[in-house]
């Protein structure tokens, strides 16, 4: 067997919850239902959990600190001592740093809700939140709307009331374990202790389970919701609503719904926050002369005074011709953006009169760029 404190990739003077916190990132990453199929992450994920097993008990760590393999191998904690309890590990209440909620739930999944189920039958829980992504144009971003959304969700049975039992039917002792709520599951050398999967780990199971939900006491429904999206939303915005989500376990409240929005590109405009930028193509006629340009925006179209002598990739604002904001308020601007668009394809007649500019061009005294350009190159070569 390879070093258990480097199967953990801990030091050998890791305190306990170090040990922990290290197995549980490593549980994650090769846990079978996260690799299914895969021989290696198999081997990996047994291999963590012989490490874990000897290394979380004060007891084995100090027999295979002093004797090495040896010190485990055949010794009385390998047959059946004690077994390996995922509640106590990923009940998520424990001094470890990032025992946040999230890996309470990916945990959910993985041991079927094992580790959360163990509190007892009684115990209220909250039902599970549910996300739903709903695509909207831009324009219904900018002036809000209105969206019905079909929401699949669980419900209580209406049958059994939520109990799982055939009406009149009662619950007996689970024969799988004999109620202790767990079984033990040989790996290598050790035993570790799961949940039992007939019962879930409650030690009961219901005698005649009801026809309506398969004894689940829960049933898929669908809903459907009006939702008023206010105006102003942008991508990645999330509209809570509250107690739309999967029934709770046990009379606990349901979880909540989750709209996330995504809003579309617009073939024109391109929003950054609450603003809108536009690009605007002009002349050089329109720049050097000024001229007075119509800009659409977002309400219609608008007048513009570009002065005299603008350069190109000016950035003019069209004030609160933005997005109005989803919070507070206030909107933003439109920034309309200035480019110099210069012919490719001209007339004779055009030709020469840009022949004729260019030689004025030329002539020109009040040229601050050109000026400041000629200098610099000037000192280079100098
Ligand atoms: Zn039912
Ligand atoms: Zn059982």
């Amino acid at each position: 067997m390879a070093d258990l404190y480097g199967i953990l990739g801990v030091r050998r003077d890791a305190s306990l919850d170090e040990i922990k916190k290290a197995y549980r990132q490593l549980a994650i990453k090769y846990h079978p239902d996260r690799n299914k199929g895969d021989k290696a992450a198999e081997e990996k994920f047994k291999e963590i959990n012989q490490a874990y097993e000897v290394l979380s008990d004060t007891e084995k760590r100090k027999m295979y600190d002093q004797f090495g393999d040896d010190g485990i191998k055949g010794s009385p904690f390998s047959a059946g001592a004690g077994g390996f309890d995922f509640s106590d590990l990923f009940s998520g209440n424990f001094g470890g740093g990032n025992a946040g909620g999230g890996l309470g739930d990916i945990f959910d999944e993985f041991f079927g809700g094992a580790a959360r189920r163990r509190g007892g039958r009684s115990a209220a829980r909250q039902g599970s939140d549910l996300l739903v992504t709903v695509t909207l144009s831009f324009d219904e971003a900018y002036l809000g709307t209105r969206r019905d959304v079909k929401v699949a969700r669980s419900g209580r049975c209406a049958k059994c009331a939520g109990s799982g039992a055939e009406p009149g039917a009662s619950r007996k002792t689970c024969p799988t374990c004999q109620g202790r709520g767990e079984v033990r599951v040989s790996h290598g050398f050790f035993q570790m202790a799961q949940t039992c999967p007939s019962c879930q780990g409650q030690g009961n199971i219901i005698e005649k389970p009801c026809k309506a939900c398969q004894g689940t006491g829960y049933v898929r429904e669908e809903r459907e919701l009006s939702v008023s999206i206010p105006a102003g939303i942008d991508t990645g915005q999330k509209i809570r609503m509250a107690g739309e989500g999967n029934a709770g376990a046990n009379g606990g409240p349901r979880g909540d719904v989750y709209l996330n929005v995504q809003v579309k590109d617009h073939p024109l405009f391109h929003r950054d926050g609450n603003d809108i930028y536009l690009e605007l193509p002009v002349s050089y006629a329109q720049l050097t002369l000024g001229d007075t340009v119509e800009v659409p925006t977002m309400e219609g179209k608008v007048d513009l005074k570009v002065p005299p002598g603008t350069q190109p990739d000016t950035k003019m604002r069209l004030r609160e011709k933005g997005f109005p904001a989803v919070q507070g308020r206030g909107r933003g601007d439109q920034f309309v953006i200035l480019r110099l668009e210069v012919p490719r394809n001209i007339s004779s007649k055009h030709r020469k009169i840009i022949e004729e500019l260019k030689g004025f061009d030329g002539e020109l005294k009040e040229r601050p760029f050109l000026k400041d350009f000629a200098d610099k190159v000037k000192k280079l070569f100098s």
